[in-house]
């Protein structure tokens, strides 16, 4: 007998015949995530288990993050032969509790010499007769008591939940654009834990932002990194852009440039990386450069689809998964982004394209795409 952790996964199930690539994938994210643990992992009768770690909450901890991952419980593993030994152990994992219970059997072992409604009767009877203070109610218990009969039998109560989402890796790969706000890592989480592989573009504005800002940006970039299976942040040098586009183009308009620049070259980045998407944090109405008509002018310099999964999200929706994720304290640290030098005291809410392309025109977009590009930094976290 042994305390084990039983992981379940969600949606792997609605997956066919591309059902065991998931399950490898998603035994792989969870061997990852234990590695420090030292646990073992392995996959057995469509259920993933952890033994043998040296720190079971931690092992939780990371477990929990996991996408893919369901739930998880710490679940008691013995031989099924000895049904009064089962028993005897169901009676020690609801000893302490008060108020109603059940036990809920499933038998995967269709061999076994008794079927769920039985273990349910004969155990909770068991049960009762050790512990009578506790009472049955099938229908609403305070305590589900859960025996799974597989190749071994497993005992617990209490599943803690997990994140939820597919395997990193299952879902093709999309570029982020990660500023130092609260916004973009959040909707970079919730594009991975699609499935999906992410990496990252950080564009900053020396000497106008600082070493630390950058640094704030790496430092959201590494928190993301646990759930995200590590991410690579491309930090791109913008400032000579944007001095051109302060320089030359209708001050009203240099921030929906200025964006459509930064699409620009996060396509690019996104083309070589191989990404089929690019994500930004944005959502209708936050700022000037959020309204329907400036997303729509940033979108048409992008030749891929841009991910925006924060779009009818309330800052205060948003705050709250930054907080459940551990990137809200970083974000809010106090420095400077690019977007917040030069801005205009009045953005066009409404851009005109022909204005856009008008001051455009005056930039060499190709050159400076192509020296910022060759001007960045890539640092894999
Ligand atoms: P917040 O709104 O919380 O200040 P934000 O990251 O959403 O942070 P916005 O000014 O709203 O900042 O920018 C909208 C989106 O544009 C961001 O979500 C991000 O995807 C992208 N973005 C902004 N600044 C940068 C930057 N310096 N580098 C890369 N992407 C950026
Ligand atoms: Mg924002």
């Amino acid at each position: 007998m042994r305390e084990v952790l039983q992981v379940r996964f969600g949606e792997i199930f609605l997956k066919g015949l591309n059902r065991p690539t998931f399950l490898k994938m998603l035994v792989s994210r969870v061997r990852d995530a234990v590695k420090e643990t030292g646990g073992r992992v392995w996959l057995s009768d469509s259920r993933v288990y952890v033994s043998d770690m040296t720190d079971m909450d931690e092992a939780i901890r990371r477990v929990t993050k996991v996408f893919g991952v369901h739930s998880v419980c710490r679940a008691i593993e013995m031989e099924k032969g000895d049904f009064t030994a089962l028993c005897d152990q169901a009676v020690e994992l609801m000893r302490g509790h008060k108020g109603s219970f059940k036990v809920s059997a499933r038998r995967s072992d269709k061999r076994y010499f008794m079927d769920s409604p039985a273990i349910n009767m004969e155990m909770g009877g068991y049960i009762l007769e050790r512990l009578p203070d506790l009472r049955v109610d099938v229908k609403n218990p305070d305590v589900v008591l859960s025996v799974e009969i597989r190749d071994m039998a497993y005992l617990y109560t209490h599943p803690i939940m997990a994140v939820g989402g597919m395997p990193v890796g299952s879902n093709g790969k999309a570029t982020l654009l990660l500023s130092g706000g609260i916004d973009s890592p959040v909707a970079g989480w919730m594009i991975a834990k699609r499935g999906v592989t992410v990496n990252a573009v950080h564009f900053n504005s020396p000497p106008y932002t600082s070493e630390r800002a950058r640094q704030k940006v790496l430092d959201l970039a590494k928190i993301l990194s646990e759930s995200l299976c590590g991410i690579r942040v491309h930090v791109v040098p913008f400032t000579d852009i944007q001095m051109q586009i302060h320089e030359k183009c209708h001050e009203d308009y240099t921030t929906v440039i200025m964006r459509r620049y930064m699409m620009r070259i996060a396509n690019e980045i996104a083309r070589r990386e191989h990404s089929q998407a690019l994500i930004t944090g944005e959502s209708i109405g936050q700022v000037a450069s959020q309204t329907m008509h400036a997303l729509s002018c940033t979108d048409a310099v992008a030749d891929m689809p841009v991910f925006r999964p924060l779009i009818g999200f309330d800052k205060s929706e948003i705050i709250e998964i930054a907080q459940k994720i551990g990137t809200y304290e970083t974000s809010n640290l106090p420095y400077e982004d690019c977007c917040t030098v030069f801005t205009p005291r009045h953005p066009a809410t409404k851009p005109k394209m022909d204005i856009i392309l008008e001051g455009e025109s005056k930039l060499d977009t190709e050159a400076l795409i192509a020296a910022a590009i060759e001007g960045s930094e890539v640092i894999q976290l």
